[in-house]
């Protein structure tokens, strides 16, 4: 079996998804994702001569011929184009093989992959709606009230999700200053107040999440970590800037709650500075940036050493999220996948798949027929194109 073709699209959701499909002279092709919002998609014509022609089951050997090939000058949007690659690569040698993604892995340690819902900010019903906010990378939408906080949680919980997430990082009005990372008393109390009214919505029983998104300096992500401990948190997600693993220790060894950071992080160098330091509590690779579905399975299991658990980010389309559960399904350390979908209605109807809708009552089944799993729906995807992309043949 040989490689003949790789093409991508884009697909628009709450994020551009960037889907890669990998032809083979067999008629097998697999699918795989790149991470949104980079310029991966045109990377791939950096990729496509080391790969074509190659035999497809060869998976490890060609992530190290595409790495190495590009070792000394290899950004994120590199990587996260040879993680959709990779994944295609795997999706080809599961359906060659007959068998899903996760038995080529070594086997699965759960059936279904538990995943929690990103909740962003809360509930914009009832004419609440605020204008949409940029911070950084991140659109912020809906109302900071501790209302519609605790209206969002309400109706997430009912849908049967028992882990979510919720942004503390507020638009710029809220700041005193948005360049020194500090923390004014009122803007601390309201983070306060959003998370009390959360944790009073949902009882005791749902894991809550919060993320800070690289907002704060030192000083205040501590102080901000000390007034949460009452809330019984599963994480404070990158209270700091990811890039100085000492001060992410610093702030691990003072903060009563779980740390979790490594979403801006690639490939399994990218993290061992942050494990073997014991810089964090929980890591959150991206299996689209960091290198795809074996790199990712290699991250964990050198964190499983230290006892460290996984909580990938995920901000995927179905074709990436299922290639993170089959990911998340084989590491002992899993402790729970992000979607951050929830709010978009027709984002199941992208795939085909054995099962009907990937997510169901915050878990995703894992399907016992070849591959990943799941095929693209030409006709939704059409409907969702993103302008100027082309429908994948
Ligand atoms: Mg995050």
């Amino acid at each position: 079996m040989k490689i003949v073709d790789i093409q991508s699209t884009i697909v628009e959701g709450n994020f551009d998804w960037i889907v890669v499909k990998v032809y083979t002279d067999q008629g097998v092709h697999g699918l795989g994702e790149i991470y949104a919002g980079t310029s991966g998609g045109r990377m791939l014509d950096l990729l496509r001569p080391f790969i074509m022609g190659e035999d497809p089951l060869d998976v490890d050997r060609l992530y190290w011929k595409m790495y190495s090939a590009f070792q000394r000058e290899l950004g994120a949007s590199l990587l996260a184009a040879i993680s959709g690659v990779e994944t295609a690569l795997w999706d080809i040698a599961g359906k060659e093989m007959g068998v899903p993604v996760y038995r080529l892995l070594g086997g699965k340690y759960r059936d279904s992959v538990r995943v929690y819902a990103d909740c962003a900010a809360g509930e914009g019903d009832e004419g609440k709606k605020e204008e949409e906010v940029r911070l950084g990378p991140v659109v912020l939408k809906g109302v900071h009230t501790p209302e519609a906080y605790a209206a969002k949680a309400v109706k997430v919980k009912a849908q049967g999700f028992d882990a979510i997430k919720f942004d503390l990082d507020l638009p710029d009005r809220y700041k005193q200053d948005r360049y020194n990372g500090s923390i004014g008393n009122e803007e601390m109390n309201l983070k306060v107040k959003l998370v009390e009214s959360v944790r009073e919505a949902v009882g005791g029983n749902v894991d809550v999440a919060v993320d800070c998104h690289w907002q704060y300096n030192v000083k205040d992500a501590i102080r901000l970590a000390k007034k949460l401990e009452p809330y019984d948190l599963l994480w404070f997600e990158d209270p700091i800037h990811s890039e100085n693993v000492d001060a992410m220790a610093k702030v691990s060894r003072a903060s009563p709650i779980p740390v979790c950071t490594g979403e801006h992080r690639v490939s399994r160098h990218g993290f061992r500075d942050l494990i073997e330091k014991q810089a964090a509590d929980i890591l959150s690779p991206d299996v689209q940036k960091a290198g795809g579905i074996l790199e990712t399975k290699k991250i964990a299991d050198h964190a499983d050493q230290y006892y460290i658990p996984l909580a990938p980010h995920n901000i995927a389309s179905p074709v990436g999220t299922m290639a993170a559960a089959q990911a998340c399904a084989t590491f002992p350390n899993f402790l729970v996948l992000e979607y951050h979908s929830n709010d978009i209605p027709w984002w199941n109807s992208l795939v085909k798949s054995s099962g009907g809708p990937l997510v169901k009552g915050g878990r995703i089944t894992l399907p016992s027929t070849p591959g990943l799993g799941i095929e693209l729906d030409p006709e939704a995807v059409e409907k969702h194109l993103k302008k100027g992309a082309k429908l994948l043949a």
